[in-house]
């Protein structure tokens, strides 16, 4: 049985919305999500349940944490009073206007314990946020003595030859670039089959037959907590299997395959378990169709499942298969 009790590291998603649809985005976030945030009696569940399985440090992300600047003060107030430390907060630095508000907004997180702010640099993000944003965050940054940490610093230092106020998409990197070069670069950011990315990066390569025979076992993914993550609505995602989600109450004890059969046969017995499942109710994938990965088959039928009902409480939040 499926049994989460002990978290190693992660972090807390605060928001799904966001003002991006980056193409990468692990967790399907976009501005098309509901405007909700974590509130802060969930912030202190979340941190509670942090520190009863010995995980006393996270990070906040989200969507865009920023995008809600009294949710997120209330959301590090709780992790301050319940005594976990905040080892970064993500941002895609949209909310940028000017230095003074940068500085100001900037003074109220780090006056709440946090010390380093991981600003986003991506080809992905350099779609729908000039660099400008990005830079004006960092210099605000470094004014009030917080850290910024570069995700990645390479993209940004390449940025900066570009015009800031512009935005650029993937395309226009490879003309003024090299299609080599950005490629390469690409290859090298770290990009989770899974969310977004399952469309943009592992949409060809097997058919399920092949991708059926390929994986015979369970998907021990779901029970790593090197990258966990816990959200808004008190689900625990586990491994980093997105659309898939356990309350936070079910953890630390042996997951009841009555309450979540999906997850469930995933870890038991992998895509095969599930595609026999999925197949007694009706899933079958088109002729010819591809996969690039044994995560993008089982999103196919998680998707199909949820469009028949099933078990909508693990195949969550429900905007990650609507959106
Ligand atoms: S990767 Fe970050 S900035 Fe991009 S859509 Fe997802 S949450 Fe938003
Ligand atoms: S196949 Fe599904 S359960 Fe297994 S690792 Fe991929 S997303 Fe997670």
């Amino acid at each position: 049985m499926l049994l989460i009790e002990h978290l190693l590291s992660g972090g807390i998603i605060t928001n799904y919305y966001c003002t991006s649809s980056c193409r990468h985005c692990l967790y399907r976030c976009s501005p098309y999500w509901p405007k909700d945030y974590m509130t802060k009696e969930m912030a202190r569940n979340a941190f509670e349940t942090c520190k009863r399985l010995g995980c006393f440090s996270v990070h906040i992300g989200g969507g865009e944490p920023f995008l809600n600047l009294q949710g997120l003060l209330s959301v590090l107030e709780a992790a301050r009073d319940s005594g976990i430390s905040i080892e970064y907060v993500e941002t895609n630095s949209s909310w940028f206007t000017d230095a003074e508000k940068a500085v100001s907004i900037l003074e109220k997180v780090k006056g709440l314990g946090v010390s380093t702010l991981l600003v986003s640099a991506s080809p992905f993000h350099l779609e729908f946020i000039p660099f400008k944003k990005v830079l004006g965050v960092v210099e605000a940054c470094k004014y009030v003595g917080m850290k910024p940490f570069l995700w990645t610093e390479a993209f940004f230092n390449l940025f900066q030859g570009l015009d800031p106020s512009k935005r650029y998409t993937i395309h226009d990197l490879e003309i003024i670039f090299g299609k080599d070069k950005i490629r390469q670069m690409i290859s090298s950011y770290w990009i989770h089959p899974g969310g977004r990315a399952l469309e943009t990066f592992f949409d060809s390569g097997f058919t399920f037959e092949e991708l059926l025979e390929r994986y015979q076992g369970g998907c021990q993914e779901l029970s790593d907590t090197s990258h966990f993550h816990m959200d808004l609505y008190g689900n625990y995602i586990p491994g980093l299997c997105s659309g898939l989600a356990v309350e936070t109450k079910d953890l630390g004890k042996p997951l009841d395959p009555s309450k979540y059969p999906i997850c469930s046969i995933l870890y038991e017995e992998g895509i095969r378990g599930l595609f026999r499942y999925a197949s007694s109710k009706g899933f079958m994938p088109s002729k010819g169709r591809q996969y690039g990965a044994k995560c993008s088959l089982c999103f196919h039928m998680r998707s199909f499942l949820f469009r028949q009902g099933e078990s909508l409480h693990e195949l969550a939040p429900n905007s990650h298969y609507k959106i």
